[in-house]
């Protein structure tokens, strides 16, 4: 079978600089695969690459075996390769509900597609149904990655690429996150999570890739890089 998106000697700067160094990685349909690293390693790159927001200077992307290197991002939204970015980036002076809406825009013509979104998004987060109608702003860290998250949704991905979603949030709201991104899975959603938390991410994950310096330097099952020395010395705390 294809996989479900793939990237070959995919190479991606800004300016001069090479920020990545011939990626090759592959997502299968129904997994769930992390991309671990630390700062500036090129995790971010790689999703604003699959985004369409970088444009590889050379390499293949492929969805379902098509190429999809230079469709504007709109389009790959269309796909349904669904991008939640670092820090949120949420609209602090609308309201959840609001948000939510701005996140089904590919489907702005169907009101019974964005309303059953939103249910499905307060389905999975009852602590957004709750706060329906208060400004995104004011809601704690781990409530407006919720919003973040609920916001992808409603873009219907076929993969959802999340950028840290554990950034800056307490353990205890950590573990809910990953819970709800392990449902998000098991409803059909293929997953791409970049974590610095490799702990929760390799537990959550079916495989991962480690990348340093724009380099992916290992690629294994989730099981083998839990147990791998160099994982755990320089990623697992410990
Ligand atoms: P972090 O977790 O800190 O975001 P990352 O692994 O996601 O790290 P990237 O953001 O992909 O790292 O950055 C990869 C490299 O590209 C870094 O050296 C970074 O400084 C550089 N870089 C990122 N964005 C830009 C930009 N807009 N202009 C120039 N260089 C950039």
């Amino acid at each position: 079978m294809k996989p479900l998106l793939k990237l070959s000697d995919v190479n991606s700067y800004y300016g001069k600089i090479r920020a990545l160094n011939d990626i090759n990685l592959e997502i299968n349909k129904g997994e769930i695969v992390t991309l671990l690293g630390s700062n500036g390693a090129g995790k971010s790159t790689t999703l604003k690459t699959i985004s369409s927001i970088i444009r590889p200077k050379s390499g293949e992307i492929e969805w379902n075996g098509q190429s999809i290197v230079g469709l504007p991002p709109h389009k790959i939204v269309e796909l349904g390769i669904i991008h939640v970015p670092e820090g949120r980036r949420i609209f602090g002076g609308l309201t959840v509900t609001e948000n939510l809406e701005l996140g089904a825009y590919v489907f702005r013509k169907n009101k019974k597609w964005v309303k059953e979104g939103i249910e499905r998004s307060f389905d999975l987060f009852p602590r957004l149904k709750e706060r329906s109608k208060q400004l995104a702003g004011t809601l704690s860290g781990g409530e407006q990655q919720m919003v973040a998250i609920s916001r992808g949704l409603m873009g219907d991905p076929k993969l959802l690429m999340l950028d840290e979603p554990s950034m800056g949030l307490a353990p205890i709201i950590v573990q809910e996150i990953m819970k709800i991104i392990q449902e998000i899975n098991k409803q059909g959603t293929t997953i791409l999570l970049i974590e610095q938390n490799a702990k929760a991410a390799l537990r959550l994950a079916n495989r991962g890739y480690l990348i340093e310096i724009g380099n992916i330097i290992m690629s294994d099952t989730a099981d083998v890089l839990r147990e791998d020395d160099k994982i755990i010395k320089a990623y697992l705390g410990v």
